[in-house]
């Protein structure tokens, strides 16, 4: 494969992001060919320039200041067989960060393979897909993902990293958590003995829209017609004529919480157990015990964990499809609760204004604080700055169930309108902390 490679006049990210916010790099570098993503990399790592690597911009949201540094375009593309099926009937593909990841999708339907069909639509490019192990209808990466190809970018070394040792898990990975690099390709191993039908159905709502049961397969293309379907009346394939749709999909993720903590919900707000937890067993030697060995404590069990819906926590705070703050050109997608959308002329600032409203309304609601799924450069949405934790647990922390009902100084009702006219634990209109009736 060859390529060239070239600098581009100051685009904005705005102009490289689905979302369409943000303002200039200071360099914009396109590779298309792995050896030339690979000699950039190095290039920049030499400098030591501040660098972020792009795919298809989808899930990526930088600040109007935009970025102070080269940005990298990984524009590689290719698909290679690197196993025919053999006796177990699995195909072997090697694909490049810079594929496009619904074309992969498609040209594998048509091959009548079976294992990616329920990831149809996703935007973006099949380099960053390994980055949070992208995941729909119940289906993610992981099921397929055989091995990564990896730029590291501390050793400046090519190694081949199997999925296992990126430790993937719902919409996450080392990569997310910090490990450093460039994925050049990544390698799935789908079935090609599945007889043109899908894997089984996993997800209610498409077998649901499927006439079928969870659990069945269904032809391909029917399933892949029907998630792209789905996803269209949801705004989540990129349409240029849809608002809706300049997202970068899912805003928040699904928080996983203890389950002791969930108790503390609503009764109706859906909870599903993700991990069961044990208590690890202490294994004590017969002998020792005889000799009289004292008992060892007993460790700590890890506590059963569960996760919770996302758009059920935003709906139930008070905020609607359509939301949007005051004079801001960002809203909450009229067709998903969990996108936060462009309108047309929103700002950087508009997107984390409202980002932050939306995790401040559900954290004073529920106590629960949403954690951003896009990778955000330059902007505030942490909710460390924005309200007091008194609590953490795993990946996403949440404070102590506080419910809001009334400000007692402006005399607003309501949870939402309270937040809304006043600063939280602060009346906006007297500029001093309120006392809120329970
Ligand atoms: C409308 C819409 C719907 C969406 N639906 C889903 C969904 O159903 N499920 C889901 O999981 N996601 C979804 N997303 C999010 C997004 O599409 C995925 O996360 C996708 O994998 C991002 O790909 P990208 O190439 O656009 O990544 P980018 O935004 O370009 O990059 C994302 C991150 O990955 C890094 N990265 C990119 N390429 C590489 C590489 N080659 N090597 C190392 N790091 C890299 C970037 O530095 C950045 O940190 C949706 C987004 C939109 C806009």
């Amino acid at each position: 494969m060859t390529g060239t490679s070239g600098a581009l006049a100051e685009p904005t990210l705005a102009q490289l992001t689905t979302m369409r916010v943000g303002g200039p790099a200071e360099r914009v570098i396109t590779a298309d060919s792995r050896e030339s993503l690979v000699l950039h990399a190095l290039d920049l790592w030499r400098l030591d320039d501040p660098w972020l690597l792009l795919g298809g911009g989808s899930n990526t949201i930088v600040s109007d200041e935009g970025f102070p540094g080269t940005v990298l375009l990984a524009r590689n593309t290719g698909i290679e067989l690197v196993s025919e099926a053999r006796s177990d009937g699995r195909v072997r593909l090697r694909v490049q960060a810079g594929h496009h990841w619904d074309h992969l999708v498609a040209f594998t339907v048509e091959r009548g393979w079976a294992g990616l069909e329920a990831l149809s639509g996703i935007p973006g490019l099949a380099g960053a897909a390994p980055m949070q192990n992208i995941g729909a209808y119940g289906a993610e990466l992981a099921d397929v993902l055989h091995s990564i190809e990896f730029l590291d970018a501390d050793t400046h070394e090519v190694v081949r990293l199997g999925a296992a040792e990126l430790e993937l898990s719902y919409r996450s990975s080392v990569l997310k958590q910090g490990r450093e690099g460039v994925v050049l390709s990544i390698d799935v191993v789908l079935d090609a003995d599945a007889g043109g039908l899908s894997s089984p159905v996993r997800y209610g709502q498409l077998a649901e829209r499927l006439g079928a049961q969870l659990g069945d397969r269904v032809p391909l293309r029917e399933l892949r017609d029907t998630v792209l379907a789905l996803r269209r009346s949801k705004a989540m394939v990129l349409d240029e004529a849809d608002h809706d749709s300049w997202s970068a999909g899912s805003f928040f993720t699904n928080p996983i919480v203890t389950e002791s903590f969930a108790r503390t919900l609503p009764t109706d707000a859906p909870r599903y157990v993700v991990d069961e937890g044990e208590t690890p067993p202490t294994v004590i030697a017969l002998e020792d015990l005889q000799r009289g060995a004292a008992l060892p404590q007993p460790r700590k069990a890890s506590p059963r964990t569960v996760k919770l819906s996302a758009a059920w926590l935003i709906e139930h705070s008070g905020i609607t499809r359509g939301f949007r703050l005051p004079g801001s050109g960002a809203a909450i997608s009229s067709k998903h609760t969990l996108a936060i959308t462009n309108r047309g002329g929103a700002s950087a600032a508009d997107v984390a204004e409202l980002a932050r409203f939306v995790v401040q309304r559900v954290q004073q609601e529920f106590g629960v604080i949403l954690v951003p799924e896009p990778r955000v450069y330059g902007l505030e949405i942490r909710p460390e700055a924005h309200g007091r934790i008194s609590s953490a647990a795993g990946e996403h922390l949440y404070s102590q169930q506080s419910k809001l009902r009334e400000c007692a100084q402006c005399g607003r009702a309501g949870a939402a309108a309270c937040v809304v006219y006043c600063e939280p634990r602060a009346c906006r209109a007297q500029n001093r902390p309120i006392a809120l009736r329970q």
